[in-house]
């Protein structure tokens, strides 16, 4: 058995590993550590109290894979619902369909009855008015929302990181612009499944998805080889398929570290467009597991728990930069 689960998702590692030792279905153990994370409003970047994209609505995604089967589920720019996971559980579960997104799948949601929830909070729109007064023009804000949204500038992916001056409690992690939670597992019968959850990116273009819906981008799971996710800069995993290249690469013969030394070297060949770190988790049939941030310029935590661990343990990330 093992869990992997990056930083952001820490707070649902022990409920995640309590129920792989009481030998639940790994994605179901998955699932359920990744709705503490959702329900957590310190985090900023997944489910509640998450930042707003540019017109101050609350977009969620997320996903979820079962490694035997290879069914997927997942939604994206889902509005007002406590548990994106689950809804995309339920996608897997209850149609024939493997993703759904917006309004369809905001309709999905209440036909299953799903947790309703207001998410936006009172940080999360600070936080956004903020991005409107130091981002938009006199002209734009008097106009809003009634303005060419292209023609804003999403600080939230500047250097300056303006957003880290836009809330009151931005002491650590709490004020990133984007981040993820993503859960890698092997259950007791050797299934392996990965899961995601996230808001994206602070300010995003209303309607982007970035790589965490995406089965094959930002997580990918076959318990015959291993399973991968990937955290940060979605619009370059999109790009290189990097998850799915991961657990391709474990098919071919590849080392678990190898095969992500691979896919980050895919990766670093990306010459254009909008190009950041990238951070990814992976594990291989046996139990090994790699975790690497691809031009991270600070240290990067990931979460591990295994039989004989009495409770889940930080690690740090070997930070590569191509
Ligand atoms: N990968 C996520 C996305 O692009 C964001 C993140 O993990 O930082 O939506």
């Amino acid at each position: 058995m093992l869990l992997i689960a990056n930083y952001e998702g820490r707070s649902g590692t022990e409920q995640s590993a309590k129920l792989l030792a009481q030998r639940e279905n790994g994605l179901r153990a998955i699932i359920e550590g990744i709705k503490i994370v959702e329900a957590n409003h310190d985090i900023h970047t997944v489910g509640l109290s998450s930042w707003p994209n540019m017109l101050g609505e609350l977009q969620l995604d997320a996903s979820v894979m079962d490694g035997n089967t290879r069914r997927t589920g997942a939604v994206g720019a889902l509005r007002g619902f406590k548990h994106p996971v689950e809804v995309a559980y339920s996608i897997m579960q209850e149609l024939s369909h493997e993703i759904l997104v917006g309004e369809g799948a905001e309709r999905f949601a209440r036909e299953i009855g799903a947790i309703i929830s207001k998410n936006e909070t009172e940080t999360s729109i600070k936080g956004w008015n903020n991005f409107i007064e130091t981002t938009l023009t006199h002209e734009q804000q008097k106009n809003f929302p009634n303005i060419r949204l292209l023609d804003i500038k999403n600080t939230a992916i500047d250097p300056e990181k303006i957003l880290a001056n836009s809330v009151q409690d931005q002491a650590n992690e709490q004020a990133k612009p984007f981040d993820t939670t993503v859960y890698l597992s092997i259950d007791h019968e050797k299934r392996i499944s990965s899961a995601t959850s996230t808001s994206g990116w602070a300010w995003k273009y209303p309607g982007r998805l970035g790589d965490s819906p995406i089965i094959g981008a930002g997580s990918y799971a076959d318990s015959r080889f291993g399973a991968c996710a990937c955290t940060h800069t979605g619009e370059m995993t999109i790009r290189a398929g990097t998850a799915r290249s991961v657990v391709l690469y474990l098919k071919m013969g590849l080392s678990v570290a190898d095969a992500v030394y691979e896919a980050a070297r895919d990766l670093a060949d990306l010459k254009t467009g909008y190009l950041d770190e990238v951070t990814i988790h992976a594990i291989d049939k046996e139990g090994n597991y790699k975790v690497v941030g691809l031009n991270s310029s600070e240290e990067i935590r990931y979460v591990v728990w295994k039989p004989g661990m009495l409770i889940p343990e930080i690690k740090s990330a070997e930070i590569i930069n191509l």
